[in-house]
C-alpha cells in the first residue's frame, strides 16, 4: 500500500479517510470475537459512540496546565475516584491518570525511587511473570531489577523467596493480580505483609485485571484479596483501555498515601517559561484520552461492567473446558481472570498461531523465558462469548494440522548462525537482507507466516532476541524491507 509522502497541495479529507480505509485492509479486526489481544471490544455500540463522541469534544484540550484547562481537573478526579471505589480505597485516595500501564508502572516506580533519596543503588523485586514494563521502568530509571522465579505448575509468585530477594537497597516489591502471561492472581497479601515487615513498598500490577477482577469477584469467581484493602499494598495500576474497555491512552495509577504521589510528580521552575509541573510522563497532553475514559465508564456504569464480565468469565470457562479436549494442547496454570496460555509439549506452537491466524483467529505468541515453557496467549472479552465455540474448532483444525509436524524444531544452526552475527554493528539494509533466510516472508498480507522466526527468537537468549527485534523494528520503518513501489520516493 502506497503512501504519499508530504503533499505540495492540501488533499480533501475524504481521499484522506479512504486511504485510512484501504490502509486498516490488513490491520487485525479491531472489534468482534475473533480478537483476542491488543483490543478490547465491549461489543456495545452505544458505548463505543459515547467514548468517541466525548474524545472528540475534548480533542483540543490540554492538560498540561489544569488551571488554564479545569475540565481536565474535574474528569480527572472523577475516573480516578471511580477506580478508586472499586480498589480498595474511597473518594480520598491519591491517583494519578495516565496514558497507558506502563506510564502507570513508570510512575508507582519513580515515587518508590524518589521516596528513598539515601539510596544510591536503588533496585525492585519482581517476580519473573510481571510484566515487561517493570523492565522498561528499571531501565529508564536505573533501578536494578532482581527478578524471583516463580512455581513452575502455578506460575504465582513465591513470596518467601521474593522476601528473600529484598536488600538494604530494595525499594520496591511487585504483585500481579493477574499476570498477563498466565493470568493468575499473586498472593498479594502475603507479599504485602512481607514487604510492610522490611518497610518496603508493595506495587500490585492490575494494569490488565484491575477492571475485570472486582466484576468476576461479583460473578462468583473466585478472587483472592489484592487491593489497597489490602495492609501493606502502596500503590496499584489499573488500565481503563483494556478491561474499562476505553479508548487507548487510559489508565490509572492508585497511592496509598499523597506523599507517594507527590513523588511520582516532577515540577521545574529552572527555566525561563512557565514553571512546569507534570503528574505524567508526557507534558502537553491531549485531553481525549481522559474523556474516552470517562465517558464509558457513564456509558457502562456497573451494571454493563459486571454484564461484561460475567460473560467473559463464561466465555474463559468454556474454552478452558475445550482446550483440554484437543489432543496436544493445555491451559498452564489455572487461570483466574479471563486470560489464557495455552502450552503444548508435542505441538509447535507457533504453526498453530499461524495455522489459526489463516482461519481468522490471531493468537499472541509468548516466549519460553527462565524455565517457564513457550505459549500462546488468548484474552477473553465482553463479546469472546459467542466466538467460542468457533475459536475452538479452529483449535482444533489447526493443532490436527500441526500434529503431523510434531513438536518444534529449534533452528539450531540459524540460531547459532545468529550468535556469529554483529547485530549491534550491521546496518539495516543488512539486517532486511537477511530475514528471508530466517524465514521472515517480507510482504505479509493478512496472515503473514511468522513460525519460522517465533521459533528461532523463542530458542535464543532473552538479550539476543531484544536486539533482534530491535533491529527488526528498525527495518519496518525504514526503505529496506519493502518490495516494491511501498515508497514512492524511493
Ligand atoms: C497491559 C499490561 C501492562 C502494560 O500496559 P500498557 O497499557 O500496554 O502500557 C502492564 N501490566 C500488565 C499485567 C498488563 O496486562
Amino acid at each position: 500500500m502506497t503512501v504519499p509522502s508530504f503533499p505540495d497541495t492540501g488533499r480533501p479529507v475524504a481521499e484522506l479517510l479512504a486511504e485510512l480505509d484501504a490502509l486498516k485492509a490488513d490491520d487485525l479486526p479491531t472489534r468482534g470475537e475473533n480478537v483476542t489481544a491488543y483490543v478490547y471490544d465491549s461489543g456495545r455500540p452505544e458505548v463505543r459512540k459515547a467514548a468517541e463522541r466525548a474524545y472528540l469534544a475534548m480533542l483540543e484540550i490540554n492538560s498540561l496546565d489544569p488551571t488554564a484547562f479545569p475540565s481536565t481537573v474535574a474528569l480527572e478526579r472523577s475516573v480516578v475516584a471511580a477506580v478508586a471505589s472499586r480498589l480498595g480505597g474511597d473518594e480520598a485516595t491519591p491517583g494519578i491518570f495516565t496514558s497507558g500501564g506502563t506510564e502507570s508502572i513508570m510512575l508507582a516506580v519513580k515515587a518508590a525511587r524518589d521516596a528513598r533519596p539515601e539510596i544510591a543503588h536503588p533496585r525492585m523485586v519482581i517476580p519473573v511473570t510481571a510484566h515487561a514494563a517493570f523492565h522498561k521502568a528499571g531501565a529508564y530509571l536505573r533501578v536494578a531489577v532482581d527478578t524471583v522465579p516463580v512455581d513452575p505448575a502455578t506460575f504465582l509468585a513465591d513470596p518467601q523467596a521474593m522476601a528473600a530477594a529484598c536488600t538494604d537497597d530494595t525499594v520496591l516489591i511487585v504483585a500481579s493480580a493477574p499476570s498477563y502471561a498466565q493470568g493468575v492472581v499473586d498472593p498479594v497479601e502475603a507479599i504485602a505483609s512481607l514487604a510492610a515487615e522490611r518497610g518496603i513498598p508493595c506495587h500490585v500490577d492490575a494494569c490488565v485485571g484491575g477492571w475485570l477482577l472486582p466484576w468476576l469477584a461479583e460473578a462468583g469467581a473466585d478472587i483472592p484479596a489484592f487491593d489497597l484493602s489490602v495492609p501493606g499494598v502502596t500503590s496499584i495500576s489499573c488500565d481503563l483501555h483494556k478491561f474499562g474497555y476505553a479508548p487507548k491512552g487510559a489508565s490509572v495509577v492508585l497511592f496509598r498515601d499523597t506523599a507517594m504521589r507527590m513523588a511520582a510528580y516532577y515540577a521545574c521552575a529552572s527555566w525561563p517559561g512557565y514553571p512546569v509541573v507534570n503528574s505524567t510522563v508526557q507534558s502537553s497532553k491531549g485531553a481525549g484520552p481522559l474523556a474516552g475514559a470517562w465517558a464509558t465508564l457513564q456509558a457502562l456504569g456497573a451494571e454493563g461492567y459486571r454484564e461484561l464480565g460475567r460473560e467473559a468469565l463464561e466465555a474463559t470457562r468454556r474454552l478452558v473446558a475445550g482446550i483440554e479436549r484437543i489432543e496436544g494442547l493445555e491451559v498452564l496454570g489455572k487461570p483466574q481472570a479471563t486470560l489464557v496460555a495455552i502450552g503444548s509439549s508435542t505441538l509447535d506452537l507457533f504453526e498453530l498461531a499461524d495455522r489459526s491466524r489463516e482461519r481468522g483467529f490471531f493468537l499472541q505468541p509468548q516466549m519460553a523465558v527462565d524455565g517457564l515453557p513457550a505459549s500462546v496467549h488468548v484474552t477473553l472479552t465482553g463479546v469472546s462469548a459467542r466466538g467460542v465455540e468457533g475459536m475452538l474448532t479452529v483449535l482444533a483444525e489447526a493443532a490436527d494440522e500441526v500434529r503431523s509436524q510434531g513438536p518444534a524444531k529449534p533452528p539450531a544452526e540459524l540460531a547459532e548462525l545468529v550468535g556469529l552475527l554483529d547485530l549491534a554493528g550491521m546496518d539495516d539494509a543488512t539486517f532486511a537482507s537477511l530475514l528471508p533466510a530466517a524465514g521472515w516472508d517480507p510482504a505479509p498480507t493478512g496472515s503473514p507466516a511468522m513460525a519460522a522466526i517465533n521459533n528461532l527468537l523463542n530458542v535464543l537468549e532473552p538479550r539476543e532476541r531484544e536486539m533482534i527485534i530491535k533491529r527488526f523494528v528498525s527495518v519496518l520503518y525504514s526503505p529496506y524491507l519493502s518490495t516494491g513501489d511501498t515508497n514512492p520516493a524511493h
